[in-house]
């Protein structure tokens, strides 16, 4: 078998491309496995491979709802590379499902003069071969009939409340009688269970951090999937589909009010760093640079003459300072300073948390719209991948800001219970300081003027700039006032 660019003959240079699917459809190898074989096949032919592109865990499907990078790479720059001899692929199926988008591929490959070689099918695919063509079309339409009939079914599952999945820790499967009488799923509480999750729910809500919620009673469960498991909105009864909440056929172990403030607990990406185990320096990751706004470093320096530790900003050294004065300067701004402050705007949480709750809907809201809008331009078939990706960017610039913005109001600073209880500061776990560090100020270690000496461990507290992050929300709510 032969094309015009003889992919018979040996010494070519080969780019593999890989595509690990969701889909039931193939033989569903990972990304891993299908560069093996295809190597060795390549190592046969005596090909050199000289670029392997993958896309994992994305569908090909006509469905698709997120652009492959690797494929549009393999159409943009790959194809018509002049180092490039054959694009090989394990199967037709891994280079695309959607059979406008094939045919474009194979006539941009004839185009270039690059061969596409299939190695599950062991044969070269030649532009005029009816044969691609027609296995093409049939992952296409089996794709088509496949997604669309999950689709509905999965639709109509939560809409009925009907749950989907392994059972939520808490839970175990169970069946009951829908309205028509009909036998369908649900879920059934494991008492035993369902108190754990209660009581860790109770722990984050009071203030907990995950790693010692995880301690307490995960089980061995690392506190990131503790997270995870807390954030399962099933707990509160809730049914979630592609974003939309329906009423589950099930009976909820904690309620709605419990669910809603967990997530703005836990999904405020200042968090983040609660999760880890190890006891960690008051400001470390917390305080930024003042120069370049990056996160500093706790650091104990191994040579003699700097005893003291110090908070040193790791991307280019731009600022250092002693830590024991920073920690210092930040527990007394809190304490002294903003306790009292703290405490009259908690007043106010009531106020706070609505508009909090009104700015989770929003995002939410906002993100289903971002959603539907990439899922109507994946659905388009007039589109080059180039033009897809473009346009994906467009509606991320357009869309991401804005989410950002409202799930920063969502999860904001007064959702963390401990700043109410902040005469029990000596009592704080580091990880609990570090939070209600995290959520109340805004550190940032200042480049120091020194003059010719430059001992940056000099003490100097003007040289430290500590922000109450609370003037954002009260900013937000006068401007919501007017
Ligand atoms: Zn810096």
């Amino acid at each position: 078998m032969k094309n015009q660019t003889g992919t018979s003959a040996t010494g070519l240079n080969a780019a593999i491309y890989c595509r690990a699917s969701k889909d039931a459809t193939g033989i569903g190898r990972s990304v891993e496995e299908q560069e093996n074989v295809v190597r060795e096949i390549c190592h046969d032919k005596g090909w050199t491979v000289v670029e392997v592109i993958s896309d994992n865990e994305f569908s090909a499907s006509k469905y698709m709802r997120k652009q492959r990078p690797g494929f549009t790479k393999l159409c943009t720059s790959v194809i018509n590379s002049l180092d490039v001899d054959v694009i090989v692929v394990y199967e037709q199926s891994r280079l695309t499902r959607k059979i406008e988008e094939l045919v474009d591929f194979v006539g941009k490959a004839s185009t270039y003069g690059t061969g596409i070689f299939v190695v599950g099918d062991y044969d070269v695919l030649e532009e005029d071969d009816p044969q691609w063509k027609q296995r093409g079309i049939y992952d296409e339409q089996h794709s088509i009939l496949t997604s669309k009939r999950t689709r509905r079914a999965l639709l109509a599952n939560a809409k009925a409340g009907i749950p989907h999945g392994v059972p939520p820790f808490g839970y175990e499967r169970a069946t009951t009688k829908n309205e028509d009488g009909k036998v369908v799923n649900t879920l059934a509480i494991v008492e035993s269970d369902a108190e754990i999750v209660r009581a860790m729910v109770a722990g984050v809500l009071e203030g907990l951090t995950l790693y010692e919620v995880a301690r307490r009673w995960g089980d061995g469960r690392p506190a990131r999937s503790v997270r995870k498991m807390l954030l399962t909105p099933s707990y509160a009864g809730i049914r979630r589909h592609r974003g939309h909440d329906y009423a589950g056929n099930w009976p909820a172990i904690i309620t709605k009010d419990e669910q809603r403030r967990l997530e703005a607990l836990l999904i405020d990406p200042r968090r983040k760093s609660t999760t880890g185990p190890k006891p960690r320096h008051l400001c470390s990751g917390i305080a930024v640079c003042g120069v370049c706004g990056t996160p500093v470093q706790h650091i104990t320096q191994g040579n003699a003459r700097s005893q003291s530790p110090q908070y040193r900003c790791p991307r280019r050294g731009c600022v250092a300072r002693k830590a024991e004065m920073v920690d210092d300067l930040v527990v007394q701004s809190l304490l002294d300073h903003y306790a009292p402050e703290i405490a009259r705007r908690r007043a106010l949480e009531d106020a706070l948390d609505a508009e909090a709750t009104r700015a989770a809907a929003e995002a939410r809201a906002l993100r289903q719209r971002f959603d539907a809008e990439k899922q109507a331009l994946a659905k388009r078939d007039d589109l080059e991948p180039e033009d897809f990706a473009d346009m994906t960017a467009l509606l991320a610039a357009k869309y991401r800001p804005q989410i950002k913005a409202l799930e920063a109001k969502a999860g904001a600073v007064m959702t963390n219970p401990l700043l109410g209880k902040l005469d029990q500061w000596e009592s704080f776990t580091i990880e609990q300081r570090r939070s209600v560090i995290r959520d109340a100020l805004e550190i940032r270690i200042e480049k120091m003027d020194l003059g010719p000496k430059k001992d940056a461990r000099v003490p100097v507290p003007e040289s430290v700039t500590i922000i109450p992050r609370l003037e954002f929300r009260t900013d937000y709510m006068r401007n919501q006032k007017r």
